[in-house]
């Protein structure tokens, strides 16, 4: 993944501090390395980044199976978040992290913090992981969703000042720390949970903070007739009107984006995150997205979350995001290996505005790098490593993961997080929540 794609066999790469100093053949290397790690018979890529990701929905993972939205926010997901205190925001978060590491994330957009997940407890995690991630604080001033009204669980509302306020003092404490890993953005709640006045103060505070905005827009049809009703637009041309549509945003699913909307999002720079996993699960409908490629929109991929996906392996995300397309459409050629591989990797870095320091493998740029071990049944032959890794790979593929120069991962064992606590403290946890949200979950 570099500007001309390259695939280079017999290749490595040069590391100086945090950033990659070389890459070419290996045979062509002058340079005394100190360390070097043997990556025979694997693969190097950039570290893939999940541009939609829910770090406190890890712990609830499989909570809500086979079941409609609405009923999955209501009677399942929003009870249990709204029952979180901050150390369960801190176990979910690891143990999303813990997964993302292991499965080749190096770089995520978490697009929903409420204050009671621990906004300090989660960023403290992120910087001891050695990840990468925008944390987004939610913005929200009404309890619905939607045309639906205040079916908001009592847990969940937030009131609009404090939110606002809280955006700024995150921002001023963490953007920008960890050697930058650390960004800080304003998480706006869906249609329905934010005045058109919120939506303008949002655009501006990013404007005067100079940071971004990533919110869910256009998921379900209902955010079609809520815009529709309230605003006389459609929801892109909304969110452009109140100033939300140029670079520094990122939308989650855009599954009933039109044409029109497309258009507004290719000239003002604004991001689609799109979740295969997670519009399948939920039926909420398929996203054009070659039609948004082909039409100039940035497009990255999101894992969602555990009730929605329910797994953050962005392995298995690009495999879907590919054959979701190629069905669809009909046509074989779409979406292909290298096009979901882009999606994953330097789209993503643009969604994020962070295209010059990561998501390719070039001289510059943040060592921030993933070795997948294709000397696997699974993996063999090796024709061609980027069809292989998307069709036939999986997270567990990945051997080692290298962030901002660190080694993160190696040989799967994660060096950052003590994964054997991570889980065994967020299965504690889960059913604690669980009893207090007076939920029973039984296998149906
Ligand atoms: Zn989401």
């Amino acid at each position: 993944m570099d500007g001309n794609r390259r695939v280079i066999s017999d290749g490595a790469v040069l590391v100086d501090g945090s950033r990659i100093s070389n890459v070419g053949k290996s045979s062509e290397f002058h340079e005394r390395a100190d360390f070097k790690i043997d990556a025979k018979g694997m693969v190097i890529l950039p570290g893939f980044i999940d541009t939609h990701v829910h770090l406190a929905q890890a712990m609830m993972r499989g909570c809500a199976d086979d079941t409609s939205l609405i009923d999955w926010l209501q009677k399942f997901v929003w009870p249990l978040q709204g029952n979180y205190d901050a150390q369960d925001g801190k176990a979910s978060a690891e143990l999303c992290m813990l997964e993302m590491i292991k499965s080749g994330t190096t770089t995520f957009l978490e697009s929903l913090l409420h204050s009671r997940y621990g906004f300090d407890g989660i960023a403290e995690s992120v910087q001891k992981s050695g990840m990468r991630g925008v944390l987004s604080k939610t913005v929200m001033g009404l309890p619905s969703y939607g045309t639906e009204n205040s079916i908001m669980y009592p847990g969940m509302i937030e009131d609009a000042e404090t939110c606002l306020h809280e955006v700024e003092s995150h921002f001023k404490r963490w953007d920008g720390k960890a050697n930058g890993r650390i960004r800080v953005w304003y998480g706006a709640r869906s249609l329905g949970g934010c005045t058109r006045e919120l939506y303008e103060r949002i655009a501006k505070g990013a404007q005067k903070l100079g940071t971004g905005v990533t919110m869910h827009l256009s998921e379900i049809q209902e955010d079609v007739r809520y815009a529709k009703k309230e605003f006389g637009m459609m929801p892109a041309e909304f969110m452009n009107e109140v100033g939300l549509a140029g670079r520094n945003v990122v939308f989650a699913h855009g599954v009933w984006l039109t044409e029109m909307e497309w258009r507004i999002l290719a000239d003002k720079g604004g991001s689609v995150a799109h979740c295969p996993s997670s519009n399948m699960k939920l039926a909420s409908g398929i996203a054009k997205v070659p039609e948004m490629l082909q039409t100039g929109v940035n497009v990255g991929l999101g894992c969602d979350g555990g009730p929605s996906n329910n797994c953050y392996d962005m392995m298995r995300e690009m495999k879907a995001a590919s054959l979701l397309h190629k069905v669809r459409t009909m046509d074989p050629l779409t979406m292909s290996a290298g096009t979901v591989l882009e999606m994953a990797t330097i789209k993503g870095a643009r969604a994020l505005g962070q295209e010059r320091q990561i998501g390719s493998i070039e001289v510059g740029k943040k060592a921030d790098l993933i070795i997948v071990d294709t000397r696997k049944p699974h993996l063999t032959p090796t024709f061609n490593p980027v069809s292989n890794i998307v069709y036939a790979g999986e997270g567990s593929d990945v051997d080692t993961a290298i962030i901002d120069g660190n080694i993160v991962m190696e040989n799967r064992i994660v060096k950052t997080l003590d994964g054997e606590k991570v889980v065994r403290v967020a299965s504690e946890r889960a059913a604690r929540l669980l009893e207090r949200a007076g939920l029973d979950i039984v296998p149906n």
